[in-house]
């Protein structure tokens, strides 16, 4: 029989669960009564399995067996209401895990207005004309081709005038002030980070390690339970984008990726990731059986200043990510998202905007526009609206969709880039 000992229940799926069960000598109906209190009734403990007889939980015990949900050390919350989890996990390390009631204002799939207007128009059958239905009805090997493709500038014109009619729908329905089923779940990938992006406080951790696929579908069972909210009837987003880069720990976040979709009930088209420009693994997700969307970090128009920013940059280049981001199979309704940080006076210039419309012409995508969240140690300031709009309306006329990310979270440093497994860092001044 295999060693049970230390082993945790979340994380294993319905063929792992099958052969547990089956060591123990146990029915094969015992491994959907797991399935069902894991991940749907979210137990804290084997005794509260009631659904199991008492001699197979006391076996379980013996064994070492546990349901590994990460304990929730501390919460602080936000003047907007959402709240920073620092989550213990079982070996003493600490991960955070933010609950954004109003999703975080961007992305599309984590329920933020601009992802959920965006879906919204993608889905209505009224937008015949208008950006977002033909932007959505391009089959993915017509948009493989079409952007394997480099010197169609005719097309590029007619994505313009699509993408501007989008552009214009969307503001509308923002302006009527729709938010329902926009919370947001922001979840951690790895403790602390390698990647080293130099405006990002998670990076000055460094790396510690990667966190299970248990741990990271724990994050979101241990804040559904806090929340007291439970999909699919209530609608969360995921986004993967707090500590760490979820395509450096890529086998533990795709069995993550599909444990939430299967088991925890939460869709697919509510999932994001994101990655710093992990290339190769770009490649690999788009083969992916289920797959969350996309979402790159951009941060920088040119070579030269985003190797300064970030130095992944120096392995995976522009030239490379851009060529893979254009190769990525997407599917019906779905486009890349760009995330770009605006950090002052360094990659904020009328000059940047426009190298990013050049980087990105001809390509089903939108950018997300995110204003410095600053921090103690560092160096970089935050642009100021003026020019948020200025580079926004520069992309926006490019026929780029941009949208600005509203920074959630930001007093008790929740905001992105803000997570750093800080418990001294409890509140910052407010923004
Ligand atoms: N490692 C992944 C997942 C983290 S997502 C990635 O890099 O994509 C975090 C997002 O927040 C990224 O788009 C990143 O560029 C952005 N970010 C990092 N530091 C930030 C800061 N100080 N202010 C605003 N955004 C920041």
């Amino acid at each position: 029989m295999e060693d049970l000992s230390q082993r945790a229940l979340l994380g294993l799926d319905r063929a792992e669960l099958a052969s547990l069960v089956e060591s123990l000598g146990e029915p094969s109906y015992r491994a959907k009564q797991l399935l069902e209190a894991v991940y749907r009734q979210r137990v804290e403990s084997i005794e509260q399995i009631s659904t199991l007889s008492q001699q197979l939980r006391e076996t379980l015990a013996e064994k070492g067996v546990s349901i590994g949900l990460p304990q929730i050390e501390k919460r602080f919350v936000s003047q907007d209401g959402t709240v920073r989890y620092l989550m213990a996990l079982a070996d003493g390390q600490s991960v955070e895990t933010v609950w954004m009631p109003e999703g975080d204002g961007g992305e599309a799939g984590d329920g933020s207005e601009a992802g959920e207007l965006a879906e919204r128009f993608a889905e209505s059958s009224s937008l015949s004309a208008s950006g977002a239905k033909a932007l959505s009805e391009e089959e993915p090997t017509a948009a493989l081709k079409r952007c394997a493709t480099q010197n169609q500038r005719q097309e590029q014109g007619f994505n313009q005038r699509q993408n501007q009619g989008l552009n214009q729908k969307l503001d509308q329905k923002l302006n009527q002030g729709q938010n329902q089923g926009r919370s947001t779940i922001c979840i951690s990938s790895q403790v602390g980070c390698a990647v080293d992006c130099q405006f990002c406080l998670t990076a000055l951790l460094g790396v510690k390690r990667n966190l299970t696929a248990g741990e990271i579908v724990g994050q979101v069972c241990a804040v559904l339970k806090d929340q007291k909210v439970s999909p699919p009837e209530d609608r969360i987003n995921l986004v993967f984008m707090g500590m760490g880069e979820p395509f450096l720990n890529y086998e533990n976040f795709v069995k993550a990726a599909r444990l939430l979709v299967e088991e925890v009930g939460i869709a697919e088209r509510r999932m994001t990731v994101s990655t710093a420009g992990i290339v190769p693994r770009i490649h690999d997700f788009g083969g992916e059986k289920i797959r969350p969307k996309l979402a790159i970090s951009l941060n920088a128009s040119n070579d030269e200043l985003r190797t300064r920013l970030m130095p992944l940059n120096k392995k995976w280049n522009l030239e490379m990510l851009m060529a893979a981001a254009r190769a990525y199979p997407l599917r019906t309704r779905e486009w890349i998202t760009f995330e770009y940080v605006l950090l002052g006076e360094v990659n904020d210039r009328p000059e940047n905007a426009r190298e990013v419309a050049e980087l990105l012409r001809g390509m089903r995508c939108k950018v997300n526009l995110i204003a410095l969240n600053p921090g103690p140690g560092i160096e970089f300031t935050t642009p100021d609206g003026e020019r948020l709009a200025a580079f926004q309306t520069i992309l926006r006329e490019a026929g780029i969709p941009a949208f600005v990310r509203r920074p959630r979270g930001r007093d008790i440093y929740a905001a992105c880039g803000q997570l750093k497994r800080t418990v001294e860092i409890a509140t910052a001044p407010a923004p």
